[in-house]
């Protein structure tokens, strides 16, 4: 197309009186799309759906994605501002474009918001792609005793002649020289610019393998061949094996059989589990290029990877949550790690779950996905159980070792030290005695979850949440660990002035504490959330945990899940009773699935292991049941206590949540929204339940009051026309612009 085209009063083409718009997904929370006319310059490849363009919005500058071409609008032309510029030459990936489509439909979440999410940020940011090409430098023969009184550039050049194939200018300024010295160098005749096309990763030829794989066992053998069953066309399934079976061998395997096709595989992994360790098993199987999406990127090289992604150079591609957004070229397979573990949902904004995205794109691509747990998420259970899924199942280690059952320890009529019971400590003791490593789990940080005055009862509150404040040591002080507000330790009750304040129960702090008494001569480590602050420290304790020294470990959850601890032959769980008897109905499945995983870090490697589990309950029968027969079994039967009571998986979910600073304000619009709703369905006869509203079970945080509605249908189909329309309402509502609300689609917590 010519610059004369914004001068003609319609494109060729385009019938009489019509005229060419563009609609254009923006950066904002309205579940609409915004019409625009073309730039003067149209792109190489035309206006089509996906490019990416910079528009005027309101008084700013914007990057929104055209989602479709129209000929007209609603508005008339003139009112219509035209698209600044188009930002790429070609539009983005077809496969994230409908990934971001079906996220934005399902989640009930506008379009423009979606995207933004789901690219990275230099792309959210108007930077342009890096380009499937690259310039490399080359070195030209000359005489280097020219650049004697230059001795920078002489280094540069000595540096290229060792690559007498290229560097890329990346790799140039990672050696600590400038882009002047290279064009310098270029002026006089010693380098040269050659501009590359990064094109797909070709079959290697040769091996692909750095490593060789392992022989596998029986069960690990008949997994992999269901697998190799069908490597053309959507063929979900659930790998459940027993924490250390060996499931990562059965990924690394079918990475391979891709990859030998020329195929990419997209490996999901839980935010705690994307360590070095876990990169480095993956990158020293394969001679294929290996990337990572993970934390430490810095945007340009998350551009990168995801520009590997989308140009197929990477065969491999790694990462939590957001990485299911990564474009790939040749898809050959998605994995899901860990596939019940929380991390894959996303609680603000657009409230999407990474594994249920995972089902939904294999299924878009037409490849296996492979959901891999020793502790099933219920959903993908009861999808295994029906058929729906392939279930491969493993249930012995290569080391040998069955998983350690839970041993129960009653807590109740007991002196505890640090939350410890005497037997916990000898168990302890004796670990220790043999040179072995001992964790100890306790999912509280802080020193101790309350502080109460012992003369007239009073509890340090905050000040902002329906909560208590923690205790801690290091640094003394009190925090929520809801709303992050901290205060000095008060020295006196600030209700009776009495001076006998003291820490209620335990936090990994105490516990610590107690410990590094009881044992001054060991090394205890405490791994949470405060004492990992720092990045490295926690690579660098584990590091050291795994060169094998009698040790000592306090840690939440962070180490509970995932990490190969083949020294630690003793788990102590300081108390099981969290999820035991608690409001919301998945605390039961989540808790029994962190148990499992805690215990699985005992006696992984060469040495059988034992888990004691500290309970004020010993007599509770899913306890019993979880400590006899493993989680397996527990699930199975409290998939059939969901059944019974239609819960999840047996109905489909959404929740409304309402807040404000004004409980009034946000119960009058739940309270008109569910009559809205409820009328509706009748209406409309539609089958979905609707219930509340009720005050969340924390209602006050962070001085915000909370409110929800729930919705339930035993379809998916039903829900989400009841979820659309609630969302369109509440869109169209004035009083829903005063306060703030959102809707979760299938929540996986009712908080
Ligand atoms: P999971 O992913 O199920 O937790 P891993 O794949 O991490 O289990 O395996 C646990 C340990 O067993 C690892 O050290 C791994 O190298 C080893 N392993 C896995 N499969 C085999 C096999 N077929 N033969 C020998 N060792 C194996
Ligand atoms: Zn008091
Ligand atoms: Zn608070």
């Amino acid at each position: 197309m010519s610059d004369s085209v914004s001068a003609q009063p319609s494109s060729p083409g385009l019938p009489k009186g019509a005229f060419q718009v563009l609609k254009v997904a923006l950066p904002s929370p309205l579940r609409r799309l915004f019409d625009y006319l073309p730039a003067p310059r149209a792109p190489a490849c035309g206006w089509q759906p996906g490019l990416r363009v910079r528009v005027p919005f309101g008084r700013r500058d914007v990057v929104g994605v055209v989602v479709s071409l129209a000929s007209g609008s609603d508005l008339p032309r003139s009112q219509l501002r035209a698209i600044g510029e188009a930002l790429d030459e070609a539009p983005l990936p077809s496969d994230w474009q409908w990934l971001c489509q079906f996220a934005a439909r399902y989640y009930q979440h506008s379009l423009g918001d979606t995207m933004q999410h789901a690219m990275p940020a230099r792309l959210r940011q108007g930077h342009p792609m890096a380009g499937r090409t690259q310039t490399l430098w080359l070195p030209l023969p000359n005489d280097e005793t020219a650049l004697a009184r230059a001795p920078k550039q002489a280094e540069l050049y000595a540096l290229l002649r060792q690559h007498p194939h290229g560097l890329p200018g990346r790799a140039v300024s990672a050696h600590g020289f400038t882009r002047e010295q290279l064009l310098a160098l270029q002026k006089k005749g010693f380098i040269q610019p050659q501009e590359i096309t990064l094109t797909a990763a070709q079959p290697t030829g040769g091996s692909l393998l750095a490593s060789p794989s392992l022989p596998l066992n029986r069960e690990q053998a008949t997994a992999l061949s269901v697998l190799h069953e069908k490597l053309d066309g959507y063929h979900p399934c659930l790998l459940e094996g027993v924490t250390g079976s060996g499931k990562t061998e059965i990924y690394l395997q079918l990475i391979e059989a891709l990859a030998a096709k020329g195929k990419q595989s997209l490996v999901l992994v839980p935010e705690i589990g994307l360590t070095p360790q876990t990169l480095a098993r993956f990158k020293s199987r394969f001679r294929v290029p290996v990337v990572a999406l993970h934390s430490g990127l810095t945007d340009p090289e998350r551009l990168d990877v995801w520009e590997a992604a989308a140009n197929g150079r990477a065969l491999v591609i790694i990462g939590t949550r957001s990485a299911i957004f990564t474009p790939l070229a040749n898809p050959g397979a998605i994995i899901v790690d860990e596939e019940h573990d929380g991390s894959y949902k996303q609680h603000d904004g657009l409230r999407y779950h990474a594994r249920d995205l995972a089902v939904a794109r294999a299924h878009y691509h037409g490849i296996p996905l492979l959901l891999g747990s020793a502790t099933p998420s219920f959903e993908s259970l009861q999808q295994a159980l029906t058929g729906a899924y392939r279930h491969l199942r493993l249930t012995q280690r290569p080391s040998r070792h069955p998983p350690a059952k839970l041993e129960l320890i009653d807590l109740r009529h007991q002196r505890r030290q640090g939350g410890l019971l005497p037997s916990a400590i000898k168990a302890i003791k004796s670990t220790l005695a043999a040179g072995k490593q001992a964790l100890i789990f306790i999912n509280r940080r802080g020193f101790a979850p309350s502080l109460a005055c012992h003369s007239c009862g009073w509890m340090a509150e905050c000040g902002q949440c329906d909560a208590r404040m923690t205790l801690h040591r290091q640094p003394p002080l009190l925090a929520c660990h809801h709303c992050d507000s901290r205060r000095a330790l008060p020295d006196a009750c600030p209700d009776c002035g009495s001076g006998d304040l003291r820490a209620l129960g335990s936090g990994t702090e105490r516990t610590e504490e107690t410990l590094q008494g009881l044992f001054p001569d060991t090394t205890v480590h405490r791994i949470d959330r405060d004492s990992t602050r720092k990045k490295e420290s926690f690579e660098q304790v584990l590091k050291e945990i795994q060169r094998g020294e009698p040790c000592l470990l306090v840690g939440t959850q962070m180490l509970a899940k995932g990490h190969h601890l083949p020294h630690v032959t003793l788990v102590v769980v300081v108390n099981a009773d969290g999820g035991l008897y608690a409001a919301d109905f998945r605390a039961l499945e989540h808790s029994a699935q962190l148990l499992e995983q805690v215990a699985g870090r005992a006696g992984r490697a060469a040495h059988p292991g034992r888990v004691l589990v500290q309970t004020l309950h010993p007599d509770d029968p899913h306890l019993g049941q979880l400590a006899e027969h493993g989680y397996g079994a527990l699930a199975r039967n409290l998939l059939e206590e969901r059944r019974i009571a239609k819960l999840p998986p047996f109905c489909f979910m959404a929740l409304l949540r309402v807040e404000s600073p004004q409980e009034q304000a946000a119960l009058a619009l739940a309270q008109h929204a569910a009559q809205a709703l409820r009328q509706w369905l009748k209406d409309a006869n539609v089958p979905v339940r609707c219930l509340g509203p009720v005050p969340a079970p924390m209602e006050r945080r962070q001085n915000r009051y909370h409110i929800h509605v729930m919705i339930t249908a035993d379809k998916r189909s039903h829900r989400h026309a009841a979820a659309n329309w609630l969302v369109q309402w509440l869109e169209a509502n004035r009083e829903a612009r005063k306060v703030r609300w959102s809707i979760d689609i299938d929540p996986q917590t009712l908080a």
